[in-house]
């Protein structure tokens, strides 16, 4: 920080951060769940109130001309790192920024941004990466409305793309990279575990792959880790380059919000805050806010979730009328997805595949019973959720991809929330008896 920054400080300007901020007790360095009470956030800046306030303003008043001056340069880019102060509600506000700090704590990484939705996210991510002519090598299958964005709206823009399955080898990774190697790839972009078929993506290998084959510069890997992040997986540990989330499912965790969030590198998080700040994709101080609250609790209701998930499977593995539960706690010891799954996932987390013996008939008798568990598409919030991807989600997905995915009649999505696990399976216990 230079002296002119901390003079405007001293000086009562609008700051971003508080002075100091506890991550260390003696040499005891604190746990992300207990840095979610107070990171970012200084109450003596507001008043002493312990909460933050939530700042509805559109614009944020310069102590000098100078101070504006500098705050811009951030903006624009011409100075790395965004502004050093608040200057107007499309680019920062202070109930983000205490948002970006907290949500970089639980990956470990250097910078993170906070984005409207977890769809603005993905495309304020390409919109900063990808120019016409370059390609995007993807795991496949993606979140549906991420393949449009890249097959049918970047596209248009003359952007190519290649992907390999969740599941591939470094050989079957290699191959792919290798062809699209010719061209300029711009991105590597995975998703893991893949949605419906939960396959995880073996984000080493890509990265070894990545490193191989890309002598002079190598393109960023980015990874959707909305299922199990940031408590079951984090894989920049495993060396991707960017974390992308919609907030909207475990880390908003009430059904009650939708926001999205970037974490990585300073150096790629500022590329991608340029394009936010163009295009305003950030989230709103109101979201932002209720997102904090969300934070402090998600060990706790992620840890609980998982628990759940653990006792609904294991009752719904034996049930007669199941025929199979694609649950990542299930995998078959020494395969590979279960090699994959020891490297890189801390727990099975808690959305899962349900395929009962039958088809639509059963699987629709079954939803309809439900009295608990509510009949919604999304996932990761306090309450049990159940669907019917072949019926919704994946409607429009042509039969025979639908075939190559697993998302047959029989199959059912099923999110768990924190409920009592017993009233849980009873509820399901009751719903299998009306198919
Ligand atoms: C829900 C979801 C998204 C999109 O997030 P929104 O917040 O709905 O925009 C992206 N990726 C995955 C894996 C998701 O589950």
């Amino acid at each position: 920080m230079t002296d002119e920054t901390e003079a405007d400080l001293t000086g009562g300007t609008p700051r971003r951060r508080p002075k100091a901020n506890v991550d260390k007790v003696g040499n005891r360095k604190l746990k992300p769940s207990t840095m979610m009470m107070g990171h970012g956030y200084d109450p003596v800046l507001s008043e002493g109130s312990l909460k933050p306030p939530i700042f509805l303003t559109s614009t944020f008043v310069f102590p000098n001309a100078a101070a504006g001056k500098r705050h811009f340069e951030g903006v624009t880019g011409k100075r790395p790192g965004g502004a050093d102060g608040l200057v107007y509600s499309r680019f920062n506000g202070p109930n983000q920024e205490i948002l970006e700090d907290r949500l970089g704590i639980w990956e470990g990484a250097e910078d993170a941004l906070a984005f409207s939705s977890g769809m603005s996210a993905i495309a304020t991510l390409f919109l900063s990466m990808v120019k016409p002519g370059d390609t995007i090598v993807h795991s496949g299958p993606l979140y549906a409305a991420t393949e449009t964005l890249i097959a049918r709206i970047l596209g248009r823009f003359g952007v190519h793309w290649l992907d390999f399955p969740a599941g591939a080898t470094r050989e079957e990774i290699d191959a792919v990279l290798g062809k699209a190697a010719s061209g300029n790839v711009a991105l590597i972009y995975l998703e893991s575990p893949a949605n419906p078929t939960n396959a995880l993506v073996d984000v080493e290998a890509v990265r070894a792959s990545r490193d191989a084959i890309f002598k002079g510069a190598k393109p960023p890997i980015a990874i959707d880790n909305t299922f199990l992040g940031p408590l079951w997986a984090q894989p920049l540990k495993q060396g991707a380059d960017i974390v992308v989330y919609s907030l909207t499912k475990y880390a908003g965790g009430h059904s009650d919000l939708v926001a999205g969030g970037v974490l990585g590198s300073k150096e790629h998080i500022n590329t991608i805050r340029l394009m936010r700040n163009t295009i305003g994709t950030i989230c709103d101080p109101n979201t932002a806010w209720m997102l904090l609250r969300s934070l402090e609790t998600l060990e706790l209701r992620m840890s609980r979730a998982g628990e759940n998930a653990v006792k609904v499977c294991e009752f719904l593995r034996t049930h007669p009328k199941v025929e199979h539960v694609g649950y990542l706690g299930f995998l078959e010891e020494g395969s590979r997805q279960a090699d994959i799954y020891n490297r890189h996932c801390t727990g099975a987390g808690s959305t899962f595949s349900l395929y009962l013996k039958g088809g639509e008939k059963e699987a629709f008798a079954f939803l309809d019973a439900l009295k608990i568990a509510k009949l919604a598409v999304s996932l990761g919030g306090t309450e049990t959720l159940a669907s019917h991807p072949a019926g919704m989600t994946h409607l429009s997905v042509p039969d025979a991809r639908k075939q190559a995915l697993g998302i047959t009649d029989n199959l059912v999505r099923i999110s768990i929330g924190v409920e009592d696990a017993d009233d849980l399976i009873a509820d399901f216990e009751e719903a299998l008896k009306a198919v």
